[in-house]
């Protein structure tokens, strides 16, 4: 009897899938290693493996699998199921719901990664008591999904949620889009490490340098926590500067959509109070008053998982609503 789902995180490094029951319980996971320089016949061969692995796991086949619900980096199609652009693949227009489907016999639902994060929270995380609510993460880029009455928001043709891309800072730093200025390219953790080994090729941070050994390369968000935890106070300058940054892309979307909740998760979140308290600033100074006093600003709770519970949720789609 069908009654199960699968959900797929397919990242650039590893494919982690998870068997849910039909409440989107977690029975079974695994982790397989993604080896996107194999090709693509050997991804969708890994994604097959990782699909028969939790299902056997359980003794069931995939005739008890409802629905698969797949969380890739985009920009992709999510009606034709369609990955337009996936540079830490190296893919370019994989007709992945057609793969699936043919290789598995199980009706695929595809969704960009952030959005299946964003869904994750939404249904089994931080916002389970919330309609609205915007989720953002903060780590090599920004990614987020903007959930309205409990539906993820498309946009026209799936672009809509790109919140790393909107200007922050007209003319700054250069962003992986091409354009200057976008939030990633000033608050997300790849800013925030640039800022760190600048200081330190300016001879400008005396702890990072000596944490660091000296080697602008060895500089992360950790190391950068580090020092200024320590007292370092350019290190601190810095977490300063990206919590900046960072409360004014909230206040942003907190202007715009005036949701209920906003879910901050990804890697750079970890330095705890070092960007909340000026994020916290930057938001109440920039966000309206009445965005600002209706919001709750919330970690993520499911961590590591956030993508593959979030690829079980969009598997599940509108039976969550029922
Ligand atoms: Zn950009």
């Amino acid at each position: 009897m069908k009654e199960y789902y699968v959900g797929v995180d397919l990242g650039g490094t590893k494919i982690l899938t998870a068997l849910a029951d039909a409440r989107g319980k977690i029975v079974a996971k695994k982790k397989l290693p993604t080896e996107a320089r194999k090709g693509e016949e050997k991804v969708i061969q890994n994604i097959v493996s990782s699909i028969d692995a939790v299902l056997q796991e359980k003794g069931l086949s995939r005739e008890d699998v409802i629905t698969l619900g797949v969380g890739s980096p985009g920009p992709l199609n999510t009606q034709e199921g369609i990955i337009y652009l996936a540079p830490n693949l190296g893919w370019r227009n994989v007709h992945i719901k057609d793969i699936l489907e043919e290789e598995t016999g199980i009706p695929v639902i595809l969704e960009n990664d952030a959005n299946a994060a964003a869904l994750g929270e939404k249904w089994f995380g931080a916002g389970q008591d919330v309609d609205n609510l915007i989720y953002i993460t903060v780590s090599t880029g920004i990614g987020g999904g903007i959930i309205i009455n409990k539906k993820i928001f498309h946009g026209i043709n799936d672009g809509a949620g790109e919140v790393g891309h909107m200007v922050i800072e007209p003319g700054g730093p250069v962003c992986g889009c091409g354009n200057r200025g976008c939030f990633e390219a000033v608050a997300s953790g790849t800013a925030i490490n640039k800022m760190g080994r600048e200081a330190v090729k300016e001879n400008k941070a005396t702890l990072l340098m000596e944490l660091s050994g000296g080697d602008p390369e060895k500089i992360d968000g950790s190391l950068i926590a580090r020092a200024a935890r320590q007292g370092d106070e350019v290190a601190r300058k810095i977490w300063d500067k990206a919590g900046y940054y960072l409360g004014i892309g909230l206040a942003n979307l907190l202007n715009i959509f005036n949701p209920e909740m906003i879910i901050l998760g990804g890697g750079v979140m970890n330095a705890g109070d070092l960007i909340m308290e000026p994020m916290k600033k930057s938001l109440k100074d920039h966000a309206l008053e009445s965005a600002f006093n209706s919001v709750e600003i919330r970690q993520a709770e499911l961590g590591n998982d956030t993508g593959v519970i979030g690829a079980v949720a969009v598997a599940m789609g509108d039976r969550l609503l029922e």
